[in-house]
């Protein structure tokens, strides 16, 4: 047999073993360094957030060079699993490509850690959603270098924040933190990327979503790595969140799950904002605790049930034991977004929903 024959034949191999899009993750990775906690956690009256105390640090490897960074567990109460939202690196010499910034009080810590493995300029970041968990730090690595990419939703949820509790105007957007690259969700294309890096060895797609956590989400695609960086509208610790003052529903969160059985194959590792990395099949018992939610709170309201009335029905029963972070108010607000969402839900006007205020 020739050498070359040989080759062919090496070749064919190796191709059959490839996943249904065309590129096999790579050989030992994904690597988990730090998992999130599993509480349960309790914070005392008052509690703040020691940001100080706060550590930010790489907790898996997808690829050689492509990291994974969160914070510490049990001390942020609005994520003690692991603190702020998770942010991604790609590195190499074509420069950094950051996924999500982190809460703005980490900034130093965050820069701190992609600077432990990595010296090259900053010079794309990404915001999967406008959350300060995910977008906090904009300013701060826009001075880095970074050209911030979103949603044109979450530039526009960014330069028009909603007005305080107490009905005072919110202070003058940041204009650094605003991102400056933007793209548009198109139902006709969905799951089709809107950009696409090709850098560093990866190929790298901004996947806009249809409104779901929010109304200006993106996924973020490593195909060689075959990893997806799925944001929030999954969420294994805590109950789901669907911000719907933001233009964000319990159905887009659906729709959302489907579209990633289609982009996603059986061995894509998918990493979400908060809780423990997963894959696929792992989002179908939280699609159907949605979808069973959703029919048992619309058979109650459909019945008069006040909120309260529905809110004591204690729905999420069955799940509790299978739910991290099952805290009462994880659980209030998910049942009542989905109060909220099976009557009279509010269209979305400029981009924003005026919820209804539960006393
Ligand atoms: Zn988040």
């Amino acid at each position: 047999m020739t050498m070359r024959r040989a080759m062919l034949m090496l070749g064919v191999a190796a191709f059959a073993t490839l996943p249904a899009h065309g590129v096999a993750q790579q050989a030992g990775y994904p690597i988990e360094l730090v998992a999130p906690g599993k509480g349960t956690y309790t914070f005392p009256q008052g509690y703040e957030t020691p940001w100080d105390k706060i550590q930010i640090m790489v907790t898996a490897k997808m690829s050689p060079n492509l990291f994974v960074i969160h914070g510490s567990e049990a001390l942020d109460p609005a994520h003690p699993d692991a603190s702020g939202g998770r942010v991604m690196a790609l590195f190499g010499p074509d420069g950094v490509l950051m996924v999500d910034t982190q809460n703005r009080q980490v900034a130093e810590k965050t820069l701190q850690a992609i600077r432990s493995f990595t010296n090259a300029p900053l010079r794309i970041a990404v915001n999967t959603h406008i959350h300060g968990d995910h977008t906090g730090a904009n300013a701060f690595f826009a001075k880095q270098g970074a050209l911030i990419y979103s949603q044109e939703n979450l530039r526009n949820e960014m330069l028009r924040p909603p007005p305080r509790a107490n009905g005072q105007p919110a202070p003058a957007p940041d204009m650094a933190a605003v991102p400056v690259v933007t793209y548009t969700y198109n139902p006709a294309t969905s799951g089709q990327p809107a950009v696409t890096f090709n850098m560093n060895g990866e190929i790298v797609d901004f996947i806009p979503m249809m409104p779901s956590h929010t109304a200006g989400d993106t996924i973020v695609r490593f195909r060689k790595a075959n990893v997806i960086y799925i944001e929030d509208f999954y969420r294994n610790f805590g109950y789901p969140f669907a911000d719907q003052a933001n233009g964000g529903s319990i159905r887009g969160m659906l729709d959302a799950v489907d579209l990633i059985e289609k982009l996603a194959d059986a061995k894509t590792t998918l990493v979400p904002g908060h809780g423990t990395l997963v894959k696929k099949q792992d989002l179908l018992p939280y699609r159907a605790m949605l979808v069973d939610i959703m029919a048992k709170v619309k058979a109650l309201r459909d019945q008069g049930k006040s909120l309260k009335e529905v809110l004591a029905a204690n729905l999420t029963a069955p799940y509790d034991k299978t739910t991290l972070g099952d805290t009462q108010q994880s659980k209030d607000r998910f049942i009542t977004e989905a109060y909220d969402e099976v009557k009279d839900f509010p269209a979305i006007v400029d981009g924003k929903r005026t919820m209804p205020v539960h006393p």
